[in-house]
């Protein structure tokens, strides 16, 4: 493992120092072998992957750090977070040339721990690999798991838990709760080589064509955000716990605590214990990245004198809700098939049909909504129903007149149905990581400490887009409509 730890050179208010505990018999449970491989991490011996990745054996050039931040929870400011239970080792390049973060979670108290223990459970350790492998597949910008090792010791929440260590692999592990830290200490030093720091890792391109790199920084960001937030709505993505410090400004899906997916189509829908309010439900999801986005305009008006950036990154957030909307459109329209509605042209037929395929689409949904039907099940239908008659059927009777609205809005696009389909099976997930199932893999490890449901389960989440006889038992919506099911953090 080649390390190059370039956040270091930010210095000590961005972070402490921090060892991983030492952990009595650390055994390997999950190994990613293709992010291994990405890493540069295959030739790894098994015997040193559990002691690596358990915190027992730093890895060569590893110099962990425990990250601060601060960040609003459910929408109260909370000024001192920070890594309470994780630890970054440093930074990789991959095969990509890509640098990666490479993290420890559940690997012990650091000076952020709050009271708390520093640890994790195996089944959310587990959890957090299922899922974001899952993302990763549906081609959702996301973080990723490389490994899950049990410690040998127990972690006690409400009864008593195997505890893991989970590693997880980041662009980098920055948040808009990073920012937020800084500015609250009006520190324009720090500030300023932390917009500095990000815009060479991940937004070069905001040092061109801008007079102002903070505000081409602060737009880079948030179309990030934008596209993140459109590929949740697509694949039905629920994150549970969209807080400031759970925001990444890469633009990547983390913190999978109390995610789940959406199963009946309906915006309001919430699975998370802690968010009581529907804060975070699925269709708020957008709302609240705007709200997040403003929370990260605030802090870089810190940067100098409030007067010279107001406006302009006032401006840029303007921008959110429109450009939202757009991308959200050019995304349903493709799982929808209506691929004339992407061409962005100018003239008045186009407007006309972006109005009639904004109208099938309302509709489609809101029958969706009315006849409680499953949102992935739907579209994978509706997509088959191009080419299969008993599909063509089973959708024609679910949705009645608006599929036959649709059919012929299809129809009179100037593609062919082969392609159209084509392009609809490439955004339509045929099978997600349904929440019955997650929670049923994960049972039987608990209780049975049978691991081989959960290998299943990723095995077949690998193809997401694949109709094939290997998946068709993964396909079902959970039969009782998820009803009082509960996530936790
Ligand atoms: P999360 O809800 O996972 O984003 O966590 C919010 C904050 O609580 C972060 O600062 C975490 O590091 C911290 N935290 C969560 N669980 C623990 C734990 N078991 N021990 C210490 N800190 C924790
Ligand atoms: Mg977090
Ligand atoms: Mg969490």
């Amino acid at each position: 493992m080649q390390f190059d730890n370039s956040y270091l050179q930010l210095g000590e208010p961005f972070f402490v120092e921090a060892q991983p505990k030492q952990v009595r018999a650390p055994k390997l449970l999950l190994w990613n072998d293709s992010l291994a491989e990405q890493l540069g991490l295959s030739e790894l011996q098994e015997s040193k992957r559990a002691q690596c990745f358990s915190g027992n054996e730093l890895p060569k050039g590893s110099e962990p750090i425990a990250l601060a931040y601060a960040g609003h929870q459910f929408g109260h400011y909370n000024p001192q977070l920070g890594d309470g239970r994780a630890h970054l080792l440093g930074e990789v390049i991959d095969h990509d040339g890509q640098r990666k973060d490479i993290q420890l979670k559940g690997s012990g108290v650091t000076r952020f721990s709050r009271g708390g223990d520093g640890l994790c459970a195996v089944g959310p350790a587990l959890r957090e690999y299922l899922m974001s492998e899952a993302m990763y597949a549906l081609g959702v910008p996301t973080t990723r798991c490389l490994s899950v090792v049990l410690t040998g010791e127990s972690v006690y929440r409400q009864k008593v838990h195997k505890g893991a260590v989970v590693t997880r692999i980041a662009s980098s592990h920055i948040r808009i709760g990073t920012f937020q830290y800084i500015a609250a200490q009006q520190d324009k030093v720090a500030l300023q080589a932390l917009c500095d720091y990000v815009i060479s890792r991940h937004y070069p391109e905001a040092l061109q064509n801008e007079s102002d790199s903070v505000c081409a920084l602060f737009e880079a960001i948030m179309n990030k955000q934008i596209k993140l937030i459109v590929e949740w709505l697509r694949v039905g993505f629920i994150h549970g716990v969209m807080n400031t410090d759970n925001t990444a400004i890469s633009g990547e899906t983390i913190d999978f605590g109390p995610c789940a997916m959406l199963g009946v189509y309906n915006p309001e829908t919430v699975y998370s214990s802690i968010d009581r309010r529907g804060r975070y439900a699925f269709g708020n999801q957008a709302k609240i990245a705007h709200w997040n986005m403003a929370k990260l305009a605030e802090s870089l008006l810190v940067l100098d004198g409030e007067v010279s950036r107001l406006e302009p990154l006032q401006q840029a957030l303007n921008q959110f809700q429109p450009k939202f909307e757009q991308a959200y459109f050019v995304m349903m329209a493709k799982k929808f098939g209506l691929q004339d509605a992407q061409e962005q042209d100018k003239d008045k037929d186009k407007d006309k049909d972006k109005d009639k395929d904004k109208d099938i689409i309302d509709e489609v949904l809101l029958t969706m909504y009315q006849k409680k039907l499953d949102y992935t099940q739907t579209f994978s239908l509706l997509t088959r129903s191009l080419s299969c008659e008993k599909s063509r059927q089973k959708v024609n009777e679910l949705l009645g007149d608006v599929y036959t609205a649709w059919m012929q809005r299809v129809k009179s696009t100037n593609g062919n149905l082969q392609d159209i389909q084509r392009i609809m099976a490439q955004v339509n997930p045929v099978v997600i990581p349904r929440n019955h199932q997650v929670e049923q893999v994960l049972g039987e490890y608990e209780e049975h400490e049978n691991l081989k449901p959960l290998r299943d389960l990723l095995e077949v989440l690998q193809n997401p887009y694949v109709d094939s006889e290997a998946n068709k038992l993964y396909q079902h919506p959970n039969p009782k409509y998820d009803e009082h099911y509960q996530t936790f953090c």
